[in-house]
């Protein structure tokens, strides 16, 4: 069979559900490879259906744990629930993922849920295109939901839980900083607020500032039609589980039915082709730049020229040669 195919038989496989598909269309575009391309573009096209909720919010503010009861929410309505957990491979995290964690419970035998972990340590970059075309594949299997889940520490995963139709910001009581959104420099991008464990009696600390920033227009501008709900979670006695499964549905509403909603999906197709971009050119650029770079490195090495100088070199010689991306073609025009 040949790669183009065998690659649109996957996707074939993809719209069919079939999860062994799932995750290698996925794993394909962690990797980068041209190879998937084709399939992906694909993809791209034929998705557009699911609900795309960015859920962020400092490490121990209890995302995974409300993830894992907002799917039982959802499951018992009837939905598919796709989840790409976006893997702080970072110091700041104690190391407990939620795919670890979610793995363990009944969800892992649903065939209703999908979880998907990606790490952003050691990523070779574009993270937020694969992140991305992660969603789209979920979205094409069937998962009317998918939600992304991030650690609002790094730009980039704030970045992608921006790149969401919905998306919610997360704090939480005793974490230090009242409201840790505030830190984390993730508060303007709520467009619903989540204070978790308010089964404790010092959140209620937490929803009071909250709410008194929002009221002063310190948590960033709403849209006119949409006025951001703080709620109040426990994952111990369930409270407010419901009233955010409702507000996720006036706002998946407001996100595919109303211009400000047209304008923000607008936004985030920008926001797709400039990392989509900025990953093509990095690929292209590094291969370019390697054999390039070996040539004008003797010059560095010897002071003849500085860093800057020479950089602006590569980057026009590469910029002459973006249309065809030949390293060997580059280096004569450097030459
Ligand atoms: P994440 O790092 O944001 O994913 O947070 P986790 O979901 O791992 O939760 C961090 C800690 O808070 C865990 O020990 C949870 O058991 C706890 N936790 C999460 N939600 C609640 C809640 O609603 N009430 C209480 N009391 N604890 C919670």
């Amino acid at each position: 069979m040949s790669r183009n195919v065998a690659s649109l038989a996957l996707v074939d496989r993809v719209r069919a559900g079939e999860p062994a598909a799932v995750a290698r269309l996925i794993s394909r575009a962690e990797s980068g490879g041209a190879e998937a391309r084709e399939a992906l573009a694909r993809i791209y096209r034929l998705a557009g259906n699911a609900h795309v909720i960015g859920l962020t919010g400092v490490p121990g503010s209890g995302k995974s744990t409300l993830v894992g009861k907002l799917t039982e929410k959802l499951r018992a309505q009837g939905k598919k629930v796709g989840i790409v957990a976006i893997d702080p491979s970072s110091p700041y995290s104690g190391g407990a993922i939620l795919g670890d964690r979610i793995r363990m419970t009944e969800m892992a035998v649903d065939p209703g849920v999908y979880i998907r972990s990606m790490a952003t340590h050691g990523a070779t970059g574009g993270l937020a295109r694969a992140a991305l075309d992660a969603v789209d594949i979920l979205d094409v299997a069937g998962f009317d939901t998918v939600i992304i889940e991030t650690v609002g520490v790094g730009q980039d995963e704030v970045e992608i839980a921006r790149a969401s139709h919905t998306t919610v910001v997360m704090s939480a009581p005793g974490l230090g900083d009242e409201v840790q959104a505030i830190k984390a420099g993730i508060l303007e991008i709520a467009d619903i607020h989540v204070v978790s464990k308010c089964d404790r009696s010092d959140a209620n600390r937490t929803l009071v500032d909250l709410k008194q920033m929002l009221m002063l227009g310190l948590a960033g501008a709403a849209p006119a039609d949409w006025a951001v709900p703080v709620i109040g979670t426990s994952a111990i006695s369930g409270e407010g589980l419901d009233e955010l499964v409702t507000a996720l549905g006036r706002h998946r509403h407001v996100a595919f039915e109303t211009a400000s909603g047209t304008a923000r999906r607008l936004a985030i197709a920008n926001f797709r082709l400039r990392k989509t971009a900025e990953d093509l050119l990095l690929a292209r650029f590094g291969a370019a730049a390697s054999e390039a770079g070996a040539a004008l490195a003797p010059k560095l090495l010897r002071r003849e020229a500085d860093p800057y100088s020479l950089a602006n070199e590569l980057i026009g010689a590469f910029s002459g040669e973006v249309g065809t991306g030949s390293p060997k073609k580059m280096r004569q025009t450097i030459k």
